[in-house]
């Protein structure tokens, strides 16, 4: 095939083909291709625009970073209401492990009272990332909270008070997955699919 003219075929070894070394040792195998990832962001970019252009002309989409960085760029392209985009800091993870906290950085600096609020994460796990936030921006008080997820792990929540994920890219098995945003120590964002990482 024409490499120039070739589409994207579901195969995740498009520019990263060039020095494949780089992650194929550390991930795998790939669970969600870039095809399937885009037909999937386009459709929750319909959903939501439609969602809220029922309750209010315009609403508000925090980003938390880092780990949403590029599933945020491509569904705001996707989403047609009104919006607002701010992002804030959330960490809980160490390397591959749950540190068991949720540490919170910059929410003081968001205009959230009397907005409807969408939250835009990475990888909801435990939920106890969601929790804190949610009972951040009630504190703030935002007039509604919801949360969209690009990945679902499919883990018990043990935690009482783990809010609901209304919109969710993708469900996944419990295991520590890496690209399209998602890290390992920084490492691995930039892959345009997500794959299992393996150390
Ligand atoms: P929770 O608070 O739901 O247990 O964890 C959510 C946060 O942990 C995510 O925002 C992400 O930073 C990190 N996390 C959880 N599971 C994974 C994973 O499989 N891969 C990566 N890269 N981060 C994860």
């Amino acid at each position: 095939m024409d490499r120039e003219n070739s589409q994207d075929s579901g195969s995740p070894r498009n520019d990263l083909a060039e020095s494949p070394s780089y992650w194929m040792d550390h991930v795998g195998p790939v669970l969600l291709s870039e095809s399937m990832i885009k037909t999937r962001v386009a459709e929750l970019g319909r959903q939501i625009s439609a969602d809220y252009s029922r309750i209010a002309p315009e609403f508000v989409i925090i980003g938390i970073l880092t780990g949403s960085f590029i599933f945020l760029a491509d569904l705001a392209r996707k989403i047609t209401h009104p919006l607002r985009i701010y992002f804030a800091r959330a960490k809980s993870y160490s390397g591959i492990h749950s540190t068991g906290s949720v540490w919170l950085h910059d929410f003081e600096l968001l205009d959230v009272r009397d907005k409807h609020v969408l939250i835009v994460e990475d990888i909801v796990d435990t939920g106890k990332t969601l929790k804190a936030i949610a009972e951040e921006l009630g504190r703030r008080g935002a007039l509604s909270v919801q949360f969209c997820a690009f990945i679902s792990k499919q883990t018990e929540r043990k935690d009482e008070g783990v809010p609901e994920v209304r919109y969710v890219g993708f469900v996944c098995p419990d295991r520590f997955v890496v690209g399209y945003g998602l890290d390992c120590d920084e490492r691995f964002r930039q892959l345009p699919f997500v794959g299992i990482y393996r150390s």
